[in-house]
């Protein structure tokens, strides 16, 4: 249920709505917009039902959540869209976060390269895997604590935040020492510990879809680190699995546009993963930006054929550069439509 309180309610109106959904053992949470703050009651229906909130001082009116993810939904922010503060940079609404950097931190002379470059660049955080998830046990699986020292190096060079994954629940300490943003990578979209133990972390959570999760599989996900507290989920469509093989993945572009229409939390798109093909990159980032993604993260490389990971789907500085300055432009005009009310 969500519990709409009058543009004009206090404090104390509000506190006491609170204590009263929570006096039946349902959360509440509270979400202050511009214009009303919404109290999403996540809890047993019929025992919220019963404390007929509904004639409550400074309560307007309280409606059913009707998607089975219910803080993720559009309708618990009345059409507002989050906006996250990560280390001082905005992302979501208007601010449109630009990620990139290397598949993986393989040495400090490729990282601090790398981050010094797309930082010229245009890039607002620097990605970097410390701990990656590979398909073959005997690929090369990152540089662990190590990789996390580099992206701690890199971030105090440029001033860059850094996003990096998160796979073992084990690693969360020192990974929570480093990164402004825990990435939970696709595969690990429905590991619900880990989902729960990055969430209650409270750090900013980058969720991936998974390759073969539906988009409602995909916001329950989010909905676990919402339900823990923990509002700042940014969702990342990086491509599923359909039977098409000519690139790695299938953007689903229509589940961005989707996404963003279902819920308020920033969709971004990794067209690196999504494609598996460098050339791809710069229609494949344009798309998703016109189709409303508030930000890309692409992986970067200072000699993209020499990356021990992702090395086909890896682009150079000037090629960052370039897509950087497009993706802008085309930013700037969608942003205008996507303002305006259809
Ligand atoms: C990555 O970002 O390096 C990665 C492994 O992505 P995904 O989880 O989307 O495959
Ligand atoms: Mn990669």
């Amino acid at each position: 249920m969500m519990v709409v309180m009058k543009p004009d309610a206090t404090e104390d109106e509000i506190r006491a709505v609170v204590a009263r959904i929570e006096s039946t053992g349902a959360r509440a949470r509270p979400a202050r917009g511009e214009e009303v703050t919404v109290i999403g009651a996540i809890g047993d229906r019929e025992h919220i039902a019963r404390l007929e909130l509904d004639g409550s001082p400074g309560v307007d009116r309280v409606v059913p959540i009707l998607k089975p993810y219910k803080l993720a939904s559009a309708q618990i922010r009345h059409g507002e869209r989050s906006v996250l503060e990560i280390s001082g940079r905005k992302v979501g609404g208007d601010h449109f976060a630009l990620i990139a950097g290397p598949c993986t931190v393989e040495s400090r002379d490729q990282l601090l390269t790398a981050a010094h470059s797309v930082n010229a660049g245009g890039a607002t955080m620097l990605r970097g895997g410390a701990y990656k998830p590979r398909t073959s046990p005997y690929a090369f699986h990152g540089l662990g604590i190590e990789g996390l020292w580099l992206l701690a190096e890199a971030k105090a060079q440029t001033g860059l935040p850094v996003v990096t994954e998160l796979m073992d629940v084990r690693d969360l300490d020192p990974v929570l020492e480093v990164a402004d943003v825990l990435q939970i990578g696709a595969r690990n979209m429905q590991n619900f510990a880990l989902l729960r133990a990055a969430g209650r972390s409270g750090k900013p959570i980058l969720l991936k879809r998974g390759g073969g999760a539906t988009l409602e599989e995909w916001l329950l996900a989010a909905e676990y680190v919402l339900a823990d507290g923990n509002e700042n989920v940014i969702l990342c469509e990086r491509g599923i699995r359909t039977f098409e093989r000519a690139s790695r993945h299938t953007l689903d572009l229509n589940g961005v546009a989707l996404a963003r229409e279902r819920t308020h939390l920033p969709v971004i798109v990794d067209p690196s993963h999504a494609t598996g093909k460098r050339s791809l990159i710069l229609p494949v980032s344009l798309a998703a930006v016109a189709a409303g993604a508030a930000g890309l993260i692409i992986e970067v490389h200072p000699d993209p054929d020499q990356a021990l990971s992702d090395a086909a789907q890896t682009v150079d500085f000037a090629h960052f550069t370039a897509i950087a300055a497009a993706v802008r432009t085309v930013a700037a005009v969608a942003g205008g439509y996507y303002s305006q009310a259809l």
